[in-house]
């Protein structure tokens, strides 16, 4: 949260640079409770969502890819970022490495893509498809904090070590901590590789079905 109301602040400081102050005084501004309280359905938190410029990703967007699915999931995924096909869908792994998300959940799992919820660390597809930096990463956690309060999922898959990295603020290889168990205050945090990495290294996939295993296994 403390990110999100740094990004206001930074917001407010560029209008007022943009307008020609070169000096103002950090009294002059207020919270802004509305925005920082944020809403409590989803179908709010994602119109406010669409509507968010608070980093620079918001300017090379096309549409913001909120997190879609059932909203009482027992089983949220959090991937890294859209990607260009998403970015023009506007539905969270809506290309190839959904199509292999899709797969994994059906084929293994046994559960149906519309009974699980999708969603990603960051809304906007950064530039050149590249990882989401810190600072877009901890703006945009607000919305996924959100999501994972009203979702209340019992389990949180983070899908490649950007999507872990951010979720459990530890940078260790996904290698050697996949397929651990993590249990948080609400949900329990386990992580597998990314679809996108099976789709470029197919011999990964034994170890995310022994990760998908797991899961059920909890579920
Ligand atoms: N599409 C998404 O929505 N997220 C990813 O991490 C990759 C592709």
């Amino acid at each position: 949260m403390k990110n999100l109301k740094n990004a206001l602040l930074l917001k407010q400081l560029y209008l007022l640079k943009q307008l020609g102050y070169n000096y103002t005084s950090l009294s002059l501004f207020k919270e802004d409770k509305s925005f920082i309280d944020l809403p409590n359905t989803l179908k709010k938190l994602q119109e406010q969502a669409n509507e968010c410029h608070l980093c620079q990703l918001s300017k090379s967007r096309n549409r913001v890819v909120f997190g879609s699915g059932n909203p009482n999931a027992d089983i949220m995924f959090v991937g890294e970022a859209p990607s260009s096909t998403e970015d023009s869908t506007g539905k969270a792994f809506d290309g190839r490495s959904g199509e292999m998300l899709t797969k994994m959940v059906e084929n293994v799992l046994k559960i149906q893509r519309e009974d699980i919820y999708v969603t990603n660390i960051v809304k906007c597809k950064p530039i050149n498809n590249s990882k989401p930096n810190a600072t877009q990463a901890h703006t945009c956690q607000a919305y996924l904090q959100k999501e994972i309060e009203l979702i209340k999922p019992k389990i949180v898959v983070a899908l490649g070590e950007v999507a872990y990295h951010y979720l459990s603020g530890d940078d260790t290889e996904l290698s050697k901590i996949r397929g651990n168990i993590y249990k948080k205050d609400k949900y329990t945090l386990i992580s597998t590789y990314h679809p996108t990495h099976l789709l470029r290294n197919p011999s990964d996939k034994k170890y995310v079905f022994e990760d998908l295993k797991s899961i059920k296994e909890l579920l």
